[in-house]
């Protein structure tokens, strides 16, 4: 059969952008295109053999292998295995686009440094096949799908692809990289060259659990790596497995061995990425874990193996104990999953308190809200999560609630914090006044999370964490109610009836210094951060009116009821009721619910006399 229909195909805007970067990338560590090759085949394989526990037919008649052919004389370098292959749609999809969330922010980001793209935000990213148009003009690659008959040639130099009908002895792909000029000074080797080859192999490839030839001779040990006691392997082998399982081209924060023992035998080796995903946030973007039974690869979801809150953390899950031949959706409720699942958790927790201090304030930034999700559900695992959040507070940089504990103040009972949008609205809050006159540090969080799990009235060491926003609440004492004194009942009647439409109460409060008037809530009402964020996932909800709060020792109070005393209908005291409600909503950064109103009343008060 000679190949038929050619078709010219371009690439999706994002793709072409991606190529772009990789064809002019100043990437100095241009070998990886390699390990990127290799993994792909790996997993070509990997999907080969979990595909045949169900459907013997699909095992090729020879051994499951990677296969490197050098060409020194027409330089090219193709990489052939007998995994699963692709069909011509499967080859659209996965080559010619690119549907992994978080796309176009990357290349928005790209576009703001103006194409100077620096290395770890390419490798960041991971874009495994197209990182061989680092070191070749040309790139074809023929496959076969596993059970089809017929194979498809793609061909590409980096503009659009050609698509071909081709043929192909047995199922699998190989990768032919014409490669560019030798340029050692660009950092381009001599990818045809034996020693070359034996060389990155080792480096990046050794422990993947098919044979890599070249010329019959196997270059990797293929010894699995998690299995290996810690003492054979080193920090750059450990480094080098965590690229090849992630694509990602950072080094990993830390890694974890683990072994669990017991009823269900397993080893795993995990890792903490150092820098966080784009898409993080999006649940279902994620390939995290990988499961292999009996060295059978059988699946990548975190999820059966990691709550959702460790969701950043990747690896490999090894166990001979679980049964090949079950669905993945019986696995996830498996009792001797279950079992490893807790156990990893744990470790992994355990990792994150030994940590050194420095280490963990990189890690906190990346992934602490995400950690921070863990106490919100009913994990059994929250006091250990409370003992690993860190927030920034009015003493500075982050510290612990254990440090926090370490540092109350004579007469303080409880652990103070606030809620915000960020952290400088929240230092400028009235609400901070009495608390910062006492000496009493207060937490500022202001992840969209911890409104989430601060509402599930907290503990930590016997300390209740109390929000200096809740309704009562002044240094010293948790829930003191301010004495309305006699004087005072007055006035305070008067701007409850004004203002009945915006607040709940109208009262004194000892919590304010400079400030004359705060809005606050009573513990379990809906904040208006809080609402805020209900609003923008386009939920409306409700905001519970507030109480009103009057600091007695401010001049402008002091005034209102020496006005009220002279005359307790005197129009000028609705005007100032709906200032002093203004002033409170605005100094929490809150909105106005009429700007124009506003201004207009303040206006005639400045021409008042
Ligand atoms: P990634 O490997 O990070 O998903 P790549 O761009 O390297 O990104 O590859 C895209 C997809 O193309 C892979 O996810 C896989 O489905 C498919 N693919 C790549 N190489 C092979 C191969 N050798 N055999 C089968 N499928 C492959």
């Amino acid at each position: 059969m000679t190949p038929t229909t050619s078709e010219r195909h371009e690439f999706q805007a994002e793709v072409r952008q991606l190529l772009d970067l990789m064809i002019h990338s100043l990437y100095s560590h241009k070998d990886i295109f390699l390990r990127e090759l290799i993994s792909n085949a790996s997993d070509a394989l990997d999907k080969l053999r979990f595909e045949a526990l169900t459907r013997p037919e699909l095992q090729p008649p020879g051994e499951l292998e990677i296969r490197l052919e050098a060409e020194p004389d027409v330089r090219s370098l193709s990489v052939w295995d007998n995994g699963i292959g692709m069909s011509r749609d499967e080859i659209v999809e996965n080559i010619g686009t690119i549907a992994r969330s978080g796309t176009k922010e990357f290349l928005a980001k790209v576009g703001e440094r103006q194409g100077q793209v620096p290395p770890e935000l390419i490798g960041q990213f991971g874009v495994g096949f197209y990182s061989s148009f680092m070191v070749a003009d040309r790139i074809t690659l023929l496959t076969r799908k596993a059970g089809e008959a017929t194979a498809t040639r793609w061909e590409s130099s980096g503009d659009g692809y050609e698509l071909a009908e081709a043929e192909r002895e047995t199922a699998g792909t190989t990768v032919t990289l014409h490669l560019k000029p030798k340029d050692e000074e660009d950092g381009l080797r001599d990818y045809t060259d034996a020693h070359v080859l034996r060389d990155i192999v080792k480096k990046y490839s050794d422990f993947v659990g098919y044979p890599v030839r070249l010329k019959g001779e196997t270059l990797n040990s293929m010894k699995a790596i998690w299995a290996r006691p810690k003492e054979e392997v080193s920090e750059e082998q450990y480094r080098e497995f965590y690229k090849h399982l992630t694509h990602d081209w950072n080094d990993p924060l830390e890694h974890v061995l683990v072994r669990v023992e017991g009823a269900v035998e397993a080893r795993a080796l995990l890792y903490i990425p150092s820098k966080a995903p784009l898409d993080l946030f999006m649940r279902d973007a994620h390939r995290g874990v990988q499961l292999y039974v009996k060295r059978v690869f059988i699946m990548d979801d975190w999820e059966a193996l990691l709550p959702a809150w460790l969701r950043f953390v990747r690896g490999v899950v090894a166990s001979d104990d679980l049964s090949l031949n079950v669905s993945r959706e019986i696995l996830q409720k498996d009792r001797q999953m279950q079992a490893i699942r807790k156990h990893l958790a744990r470790r992994l927790l355990g990792a994150l308190k030994d940590m050194p201090r420095e280490k963990y304030q990189t890690f906190w930034p990346e992934f602490g809200a995400v950690l921070k999700e863990g106490l919100v559900g009913l994990d059994e695992n929250q006091e250990r999560i409370l003992e690993l959040v860190l927030a920034p507070s009015t003493h500075g940089a982050l510290t612990s609630l254990a440090e926090y504990v370490g540092r109350m103040q004579e007469g303080q009972d409880a652990i103070y914090y606030m809620t915000s949008a960020t952290q400088s609205a929240a230092e400028r809050s009235p609400h901070l006044e009495a608390f910062r006159d006492k000496g009493f540090e207060v937490l500022f969080f202001t992840d969209p999370v911890d409104e989430l799990w601060l509402r599930l009235d907290r503990q930590f060491q016997g300390k209740k964490l109390v929000s200096v926003a809740a309704a009562g609440v002044t240094p010293g004492a948790a829930a003191e109610e301010a004495p309305a004194v006699e004087e005072w009942q007055g006035l305070l009647d008067k701007l409850r009836a004004l203002l009945q439409d915006h607040v709940k109460d109208v009262r004194l409060s000892s919590r304010l210094k400079e400030s004359p008037a705060c809005l606050v809530g009573e513990a379990g009402d809906l904040s208006p951060h809080l609402r805020e964020l209900f609003k923008r996932s386009g939920q409306e909800m409700p905001l519970a009116k507030r109480t009103l709060e009057l600091n007695p020792t401010h001049p402008v109070i002091a005034r209102l009821r020496e006005l009220h005393a002279a005359g307790k209908d005197d129009p000028r005291l609705a005007l100032y009721a709906d200032l002093l409600y203004g002033q409170a909503l605005l100094a929490e950064g809150g909105v106005l619910p009429d700007p124009a109103g506003f201004s207009r009343r303040l206006a005639e008060l400045m021409v008042a006399r």
